[in-house]
């Protein structure tokens, strides 16, 4: 879609770099320019040392650079059946994915590269979860994928699942615990005690229920990352390609939106 410029004086008009969102973006939700200001705050915030607090986000936008990488490795993942993924890096207040998938490897699940970081400041992680018939689009994130945000400098971990995306990110109080443990493997190790517990707990105990239901096992899972974020402070968002609300620990009931104008009905 071909960008149009527009005169200074239309306050809902896209800016250029709006002009890559997508669909989600366009018709009557035009974000207002208070608005694309806010989004871009709160993804900078997300993504800087320190990290905000537990409880001061509820929203966060994808930067389009962002979004179009993700949309590459979902297409990717839905051609092949591979987990795809990468490194998110910052250069100034750019933000680029760098995709670290190693596409002659036989392993259906995307093991990081951190080392691939094209001399940019590393801020966190991505990965697909592939959509088949037995996982659907409320996959959520796996032990393992929790535990990464004790790597240094990884404050976010995104996850994309066919159109929709989850995201985790540190917190204040998860690095006060980071700061206090003596040894960060034994706080990972506790970490996956503690997923894995809440999500044997969703089951009633019964992990064959799990195996025999899909929809049951991603139940379980989503129980198991809301118990593990709740606990250790962990910031858990989750919605479309481009926008995600916070869901589980903090989460308050969607405002209306307000901010968003609609168009103006010509007749
Ligand atoms: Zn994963």
């Amino acid at each position: 879609m071909p960008f149009e410029p527009v005169g200074p004086g239309d306050p809902t008009a896209l800016l250029p770099w709006m002009d890559d969102m997508g669909p989600a973006m366009a018709g009557p939700t035009q974000p207002t320019i208070t608005q694309q200001m806010k989004d871009k705050a709160n993804w900078r915030v997300l993504t800087q040392s320190p990290p905000p607090s537990h409880n001061q986000l509820q929203e966060v936008v994808l930067p389009p650079e962002i979004v179009k990488s993700l949309d590459h490795a979902a297409r990717a993942t839905n051609i092949n059946g591979k987990e795809h993924g990468g490194n998110i890096v910052r250069e100034g207040g750019d933000y680029s994915a760098i995709d670290t998938t190693d596409e002659t490897s036989n392993d259906s699940v995307f093991w990081p590269d951190r080392s691939k970081t094209d001399g940019k400041d590393f801020v966190g992680g991505y990965h697909t979860h592939v959509v088949d018939k037995k996982t659907t689009e409320n996959t959520t994130f796996s032990e393992a994928d929790m535990t990464q945000l004790l790597e240094d400098g990884h404050n976010i971990e995104v996850m994309r699942a066919g159109n929709s995306t989850k995201m985790l990110a540190r917190t204040k109080e998860f690095e006060a615990i980071m700061n206090k443990a003596e040894n960060l493997d034994d706080l990972g190790h506790e970490m996956e005690d503690a997923y894995n517990a809440a999500y044997a707990a969703a089951l009633d105990g019964d992990l064959q229920r799990a195996a025999k239901d899909p929809k049951e096992h991603e139940r379980a899972t989503e129980a198991a990352v809301i118990a593990t974020a709740t606990k250790y402070k962990l910031m858990y968002f989750a919605g479309d390609r481009n926008v995600m609300r916070r869901r589980g620990p903090g989460a308050k009931p969607a405002a209306p939106k307000t901010t968003y104008v609609p168009p103006t009905i010509i007749r």
